[in-house]
């Protein structure tokens, strides 16, 4: 046989064995030994977790290596439901100058996978009217799985003006593009309001009563005539989101330095609290004192941003491991970056680990060490404790494997043989 045909002979021989064993494994993925968090369910154990057909298959003690297409040993690391972030800005591709339906988002492919999230929450970038276009150009595209606040400004973050247009604000609309887009529409925003009046949060509570889905709010500026007190105390309805909980305009603790009575009681009625980290939402001065006295967040997310992501926030990871660093527990953070958001949008099938559910999946590596944390303005806060992404797994496929614990020894690899089952990382043909 000549040597050409010899080569595509032993081709087709390994993708039959490939088919054969494909055929016969029980499991596409079997991610070993890792020390598992699952906060919904109470678990933390060391636990093998077994994919198949880009669902969860099993949570066993052991899991046999011969039941697996491909073993991932995470020994030493942290396994966890994929990350949920519920405040991010991805409406990127516009072409549009400094807005966040343009040039401030980014494209969450590039950005969510390394910190380990898998679910993104793009908080009010789209408004009611170009929704579809950010449907179309961004979330349509996108391997992260993408969610939306709309803004109920009709054409979202756009900007200066475009922001303060009341006429533009239309809660009918809005619960009509919601309900015409119910997997992925998860509520409404307002943001970066700077006028006197209630309208912006009025009308985006009215559309949440119209298509019972939640609000999140951005309170913008800070006004006398509308007290935040009032926001939290009476305006919004249990379940709906105040974001950037530690921003330093929020009236947060007495002249003793105790947390004010007004946010126990807003958490007591059911209040959302949510960190919506961003470039300048975030400061010690309020979320020390805040933590240690227990006006903890109900759900930890970045307000990722193309400023935000070069500043103190960061990342999704960054942002968790500042919590850590001030003293709440591992199971704690991981709850409140999976299961809390996940609640939060009524998306309960995900932020947890359970078979059926859709395989995504983090696995972490917790390191000690000397790190430094910075808050939004400029202070540094010490700490030992750091989180990072060592694998991302999406609908079942590896997307992100920072040291290569998916791959074999580049001595040992004779042929290159992607599989479609669990490798989201390389070129399926080359
Ligand atoms: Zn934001």
């Amino acid at each position: 046989m000549p040597a050409f045909s010899v080569r595509i002979f032993f081709l087709f021989v390994l993708l039959l064995l490939r088919n054969w064993s494909t055929a016969q494994a029980k499991y596409d993925l079997v991610i070993k030994s890792g020390e598992l968090i699952d906060p919904r369910s109470g678990t933390q154990a060391v636990r093998d977790v077994g994919i198949r057909d880009h669902r969860i298959a099993a949570i066993e003690k052991d899991i046999p290596a011969a039941d697996a297409i491909k073993v991932i040993s995470a020994r030493g690391l942290l396994v966890t439901p994929g990350l949920v972030d519920i405040h991010t800005h991805d409406y990127a591709g516009t072409g549009r100058k400094s807005a966040y339906d343009g040039d401030n988002s980014i494209y969450p492919d590039g950005f969510t996978f390394r910190s380990c999230v898998t679910t993104v929450v793009d908080a009010g970038s789209s408004g009611w009217r170009n929704f579809p276009d950010f449907k179309d150009r961004v979330i349509d595209r996108s391997k992260t799985r993408v969610l939306a606040f709309i803004n109920i400004v009709g054409s979202g973050m756009g900007g200066g003006e475009i922001e303060q247009n009341t006429g533009d604000m239309d809660p009918a609309a809005a619960a009509a593009m919601a309900k015409q887009f119910p997997d992925v529409i998860v509520g409404f925003k307002t943001a970066h309001f700077e006028g006197p009046e209630w309208i912006a949060v009025d009308h985006a509570v009215e559309a949440g009563k119209l298509s019972g889905l939640p609000v999140m709010v951005d309170f913008g500026k800070f006004r006398p005539e509308r007290p935040y007190q009032e926001l939290v105390t009476s305006r919004l309805r249990p379940g709906d989101i105040s974001t950037h909980m530690y921003i330093d305009f929020i009236p947060m603790l007495d002249a003793n330095g105790k947390v004010l009575p007004y946010l126990f009681e807003a958490k007591k009625r059911g209040v959302i609290f949510d960190v919506g980290h961003g470039g300048g939402s975030f400061v010690f001065n309020q979320a020390v004192p805040a933590v240690r006295q227990g006006f903890l967040p109900d759900s930890i997310s970045t307000d990722l941003h193309v400023a935000s992501m070069n500043a103190g926030m960061k990342d999704m990871l960054n942002v968790m491991s500042k919590f850590l660093n001030l003293g709440m527990s591992l199971p704690d953070v991981i709850l409140h970056s999976t299961w809390n958001p996940a609640k939060e949008i009524k998306h309960e099938e995900l932020g947890h680990l359970s078979v059926g559910d859709p395989a995504d999946v983090s696995v972490l590596r917790l390191e000690e060490g000397a790190f430094g944390f910075v808050d939004s303005l400029g202070g540094r806060l010490e700490g030992r404790q750091k989180l990072a992404c060592e694998l991302t797994v999406r609908n079942g496929l590896v997307v992100w494997d920072l040291n290569g614990i998916a791959r074999q020894d580049w001595q040992k690899r004779t042929v290159f043989t992607p599989h479609p089952e669990w490798d989201g990382t390389l070129p399926l043909t080359r």
